[in-house]
């Protein structure tokens, strides 16, 4: 196999969980539609979901050449061992994007700089395949960084990047409500249930199921949850724009705030560093 062959692969396996989310966002058109009661806005809401494309898109383009420049270099400078493109070999390179997405998103979700990007993913009401779409301006930065690991074990770009695309091609499907439960498939892989109970605002669903592809990882660190009772979907604040500069950067004004109180300098970098929703009576063991 060579990366032009492995390339393509990644581009075929994109194509097909395309196809996948595209017939089942069909599905909940009709069914928004036909018996929905706030068709205007439910599409309202699709259609911002939507717009935090135009960002992501523009910076991606931008990301992906710098994260190829930036992996070859380490790899050329540092790592005299490499993995063989081979199918055990990109096996692997899958196993390795998945366990390093699981940790690349609970850490977004535990860090409150990074948080500030990924919430724009977890801040509609609603969830459908489109929702799968919102992202966060600069959420592919963080991304970028936390797969360099993947370079030292040996992996080329070509891999990482082949990971990177499956993993996130196989959440497009999962960002419905159209599929309920599927049995012992949600103890084991990342599906529409699991998700759901991720997108959830209550306690007992919040920071549960980072997995892509499968939830063992979630299974052995602990933070897997079934789906119980359907999920109230959101920020647990109260948030709920349809105003795309508002939805893009929800999340910086209140960390500024934050950050500008602050009484020391270490005190705005733990702003930044720890979970969001944390203050300094915290550290005090107030
Ligand atoms: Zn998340």
């Amino acid at each position: 196999m060579t990366p032009d062959t492995l390339t393509t692969l990644g581009t075929q396996i994109d194509e097909v969980f395309l196809l996948i989310g595209a017939a089942i966002l069909l599905i909940e058109l009709a069914e928004v539609l036909f018996k929905g009661s706030h068709k205007g806005r439910t599409l309202a809401e699709m259609a911002v979901s939507a717009s935090t494309q135009i960002p992501s898109i523009l910076i991606e383009i931008f990301l992906l050449t710098a994260a190829y420049g930036l992996y070859y270099i380490l790899a050329d400078a540092f790592v005299p061992w490499e993995i063989p493109l081979t199918w055990w070999g990109i096996a692997l390179a899958a196993i390795a994007a998945d366990f390093t997405y699981y940790w690349e998103h609970r850490i977004a979700h535990e860090v409150r700089l990074l948080w500030t990007q990924h919430a724009v993913h977890h801040s509609s009401r609603d969830y459908n395949i489109i929702t799968g779409i919102r992202f966060g301006p600069l959420e592919g930065v963080w991304s970028l960084i936390a797969h360099i690991p993947l370079v030292f074990l040996g992996f080329s770009p070509e891999m990482i990047f082949f990971g990177i695309i499956v993993v996130l091609a196989y959440q497009t499907w999962i960002h419905t409500e159209v599929i309920g439960k599927m049995g012992w498939f949600d103890t084991v892989m990342n599906s529409p249930s699991n998700h759901r109970v991720h997108h959830g605002s209550e306690d007992k669903y919040l920071d549960k199921n980072y997995g892509g592809i499968t939830v063992v990882w979630d299974q052995l660190f602990g933070t897997y949850q079934a789906e119980e009772e359907t999920p109230r979907y959101g920020l647990k604040r109260d948030f709920d724009s349809r105003n795309p500069l508002v939805v893009w950067f929800s999340e910086i004004p209140g960390l500024w705030r934050d950050m500008r109180q602050a009484r020391t300098w270490g005190e705005a970098w733990r702003y930044m560093m720890r979970p969001p929703g944390w203050r300094p009576s915290a550290d005090r063991g107030e």
